[in-house]
């Protein structure tokens, strides 16, 4: 029994409850969160607080790996090659030793695979990948969990194809490699953040209701600070660019934060001891003072110094991009909340709404198939020990008569079988096409969440694609996340 109901009339509560937010601009509940109990939230700043064009950063990111591949002694013609950016997606895995690229579910088991942009088929997967359990952690495979690192991919998949194009084998390995050191050259010497810094609405998203939702959460009491890799020069043009000049009329973007920790070398900050610095208006440094002080910039340090700098009865809920860096790191080693950026979710549901009519037939032909296989199954069994019967001798001239009618049923089950097989593969790729040519969606893969999604579900406590999502929400929402059942539940 429930409760008597308190009436208010002039109140609707399912109408309250349900505030009419746009899907692709909604937080999305793994796990319950009250903001109400966050009496600090951080922030990553690139690709988090600060949304970057990701065509126009792959195109310069390509751009630079080439010129430093070249200058390494590969070959001019590099420079000539069309790089495929719409190829690559997070959660894949470069195959070092085989020059693929892998998509796993949330088994680990390879569901999709190109040498090049070719699609490897099933055979080949099979072969390749199914022998023992994939142990994905291992040197050979590296994982692309950043939207940083999509341009890698391009980079490696366009020069293998070129490569053998023109009858040479690469070495798959050495190639990666090196492609990696070139890209992390480019952002160690500048060569990608000055060309960033130079020019800010090619690259960056400027939103305007990032500084509204940040006053909203400080109107409500709440502590803000940034945790960023970045170095300050960098940090500090970038915040100043978000947040400088914004609706909200602070004279700074150093108003909005309690806390900015530059340089901080996540994930490592989680789990080692570097220790927490000051930097001076002259650029260096001096070991940091607490209590933290608003205005003050502060770099390196690591987990358990900065719990105590946000002092007792801290409550933190750290928002980041970085699946592993941000979310999975801090998840492991703090009892921190997390709130995970998706840039992509956007897309992600507009693909997962344009596929509904798809994914209900698809739904109707897998139900189909189960029926028919489960029929399949029984009738095998009857028709095995009506010939054990037939062979013993014991059976009647009814019993072989029915023994033929079964065997032509089970013929045509088979049939009906394979055609359900071959409309299920093409409505699935159907349904993939909408989510991305090459790869279908991000955060699932062949009804199974994808290794990446699987992620997301176990890592973060919410997600959502922006940090401004937050604004239509109470500063003290109580996220709810949908109560999972088990299957002896249902
Ligand atoms: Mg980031």
């Amino acid at each position: 029994m429930l409760p008597e109901q308190l009436e208010l009339p002039w109140f609707d509560p399912k109408a309250a409850r349900t505030p009419s937010i746009p899907a692709a601009r909604r937080i999305y509940v793994n796990r319950d969160l009250r903001l109400a109990r966050c009496d600090w939230i951080g922030f990553d700043m690139d690709y988090t607080l600060a949304i970057y064009r990701q065509s126009a950063m792959d195109r310069l990111s390509v751009r630079a790996t080439v010129d430093k591949l070249v200058a390494r002694g590969y070959p001019d013609w590099l420079r000539t090659l069309e790089f495929p950016l719409d190829f690559p997606i997070r959660g894949l895995h470069i195959d070092k030793l085989l020059g693929n690229v892998l998509k796993m579910d949330r088994f680990k088991a390879v569901k999709k695979g190109y040498h090049g942009r070719r699609e490897l088929t099933r055979n080949e997967l099979r072969a390749l990948y199914d022998e023992k359990k994939l142990r994905h952690k291992s040197p050979r495979y590296h994982w692309i969990d950043t939207l940083y690192a999509l341009s890698e991919v391009a980079v490696y998949v366009a020069t293998i194809e070129a490569y053998e194009a023109r009858g040479q084998h690469p070495r798959f390995g050495k190639l990666w490699s090196d492609i990696r050191e070139c890209i992390d050259e480019a952002h160690r010497d500048g060569t990608i953040l000055h060309a960033i810094a130079a020019d800010f609405s090619s690259f960056i998203v400027r939103d305007p209701e990032l500084p509204v939702a940040l006053h909203k959460l400080r109107s409500a009491g709440k502590r803000l600070f940034v945790l960023t890799n970045s170095r300050w020069p960098y940090t500090e043009k970038l915040l100043s660019y978000l947040l400088s000049d914004g609706p909200v009329g602070y004279a700074s973007f150093h108003d909005y934060f309690d806390a900015i920790v530059v340089a901080a070398k996540k994930p490592a900050f989680f789990q080692e001891t570097a220790p927490l610095l000051e930097r001076l208006a002259d650029g260096t440094t001096k070991r940091a003072a607490l209590p933290l002080e608003r205005g003050k910039v502060y770099e390196g340090g690591n987990l358990h110094e900065l719990q105590a700098a946000l002092g007792p009865g801290h409550r933190v809920l750290y928002v980041g991009d970085h699946i592993y860096g941000d979310i999975l790191r801090s998840k492991k080693d703090t009892t921190w909340r997390t709130a995970l950026v998706l840039q992509e979710l956007e897309d992600e549901i507009a693909a997962h709404d344009r596929g509904r009519d798809d994914a209900a037939v698809l739904l109707e032909v897998q139900q189909r198939h189960a029926e028919l296989e489960d029929a399949l199954r029984h009738l095998q069994l009857r028709a095995f020990d009506l010939a054990a019967a037939i062979g013993k001798g014991d059976a009647s001239a009814r019993a072989r008569d029915d023994l033929t009618r079964m065997k032509s049923l089970l013929g045509s089950v088979r049939r009906q079988l394979r055609n359900l097989d071959r409309d299920a593969r093409s409505l699935r790729r159907q349904v993939d096409q909408r989510f991305h040519p090459y790869w279908g969606s991000l955060l699932k893969e062949g009804g199974e969440l994808s290794l990446f999604g699987a992620q997301v579900d176990e890592y973060a406590c919410v997600y959502t694609s922006r940090v401004s999502n937050l604004l239509p929400y109470s500063p003290h929402q109580h996220f709810r996340s949908p109560h999972n059942q088990m299957h002896h539940e249902l």
